[in-house]
Formats: structure tokens, C-alpha cells, sequence
């Protein structure tokens, strides 16, 4: 694999390493990723949770979703940073916000998920596979 990828928030509070490469990385629209983003959309990367390994401290929030999954964000304690989530549909499972990333240059987005909620104002690479809510596995 590459070298392992490395983030934290705005504060420098909480750091993580990720030592496997993501599994996938793409936007969202969903509305609920534009509330927790403040914008048109997030950028994500799923990686594995055995593999990321993060510290410094956080504040949760837990809500379920209209997919039926039980939610739970983690942001920065003290900066509010959205650093990641996890999902009770994908307990392996950990998706990493792309902002957070050391370097986000490297992000490689494969796709654009609930273009059915963006917005006209909210362009994302056009070159990309779109799918109007969650694509089926
Ligand atoms: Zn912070
Ligand atoms: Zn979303």
C-alpha cells in the first residue's frame, strides 16, 4: 500500500492515521451532509476502522437515518471540525472527511451520491458518476 494518509482538525487538538488505503471516497448531497458540511455538499473517504487510529478529544452526535442506520458524527471538542463518522450499517466501517486530511490533494473521488438533493449552485466534477441517492452494493 502507500503511505499510511494523516489529518486532524483546525485546532491540531485531534489527530488520525489511516494505515490501509480507503475502500472509497467520493461527494454527498444529501441534506444531511450539507448541514453537517455548512455547504452544497461533503467529500468523504470509507476506510477501514481497524486501520484508523485517532485521538485528542471529540464531541459525538448520534441521529438515525432515513436509510434506517443509527448515526454517529465525531467533531473537534474544542475547533469543531467535522473529522468522521461511523455507521450501524457498516460497523467495519469509518467514513473520513476529506477536509481533515493532511493533504487532500490526493483524494480521488469515484462518485457524486444524492444529486437528487444538491443544489444548481453546488457544482461538483462534472466527470464523475452521479447516482440520485445511495448507490446499491
Ligand atoms: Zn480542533
Ligand atoms: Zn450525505
Amino acid at each position: 500500500m502507500s503511505e499510511p494518509l494523516t489529518g486532524g482538525c483546525h485546532c491540531g487538538q485531534v489527530r488520525w492515521t489511516l494505515t490501509s488505503d480507503p475502500m472509497w471516497g467520493g461527494h454527498c448531497q444529501c441534506t444531511n451532509c450539507q448541514k453537517f458540511s455548512g455547504g452544497g455538499h461533503a467529500s468523504n473517504i470509507v476506510a477501514a476502522k481497524a486501520d484508523f487510529d485517532v485521538s485528542g478529544d471529540m464531541s459525538s452526535y448520534e441521529y438515525d437515518a432515513d436509510s434506517g442506520n443509527h448515526m454517529t458524527r465525531y467533531a473537534c471538542g474544542n475547533c469543531a471540525s467535522p473529522i468522521y463518522g461511523e455507521s450501524s450499517g457498516n460497523p467495519k466501517g469509518v467514513v473520513i472527511r476529506v477536509g481533515s486530511m493532511d493533504d487532500p490533494a490526493g483524494f480521488a473521488p469515484k462518485a457524486v451520491l444524492f444529486v437528487g438533493s444538491g443544489h444548481a449552485w453546488d457544482t461538483v466534477d462534472s466527470g464523475l458518476p452521479t447516482f440520485p441517492g445511495m448507490p446499491q452494493r
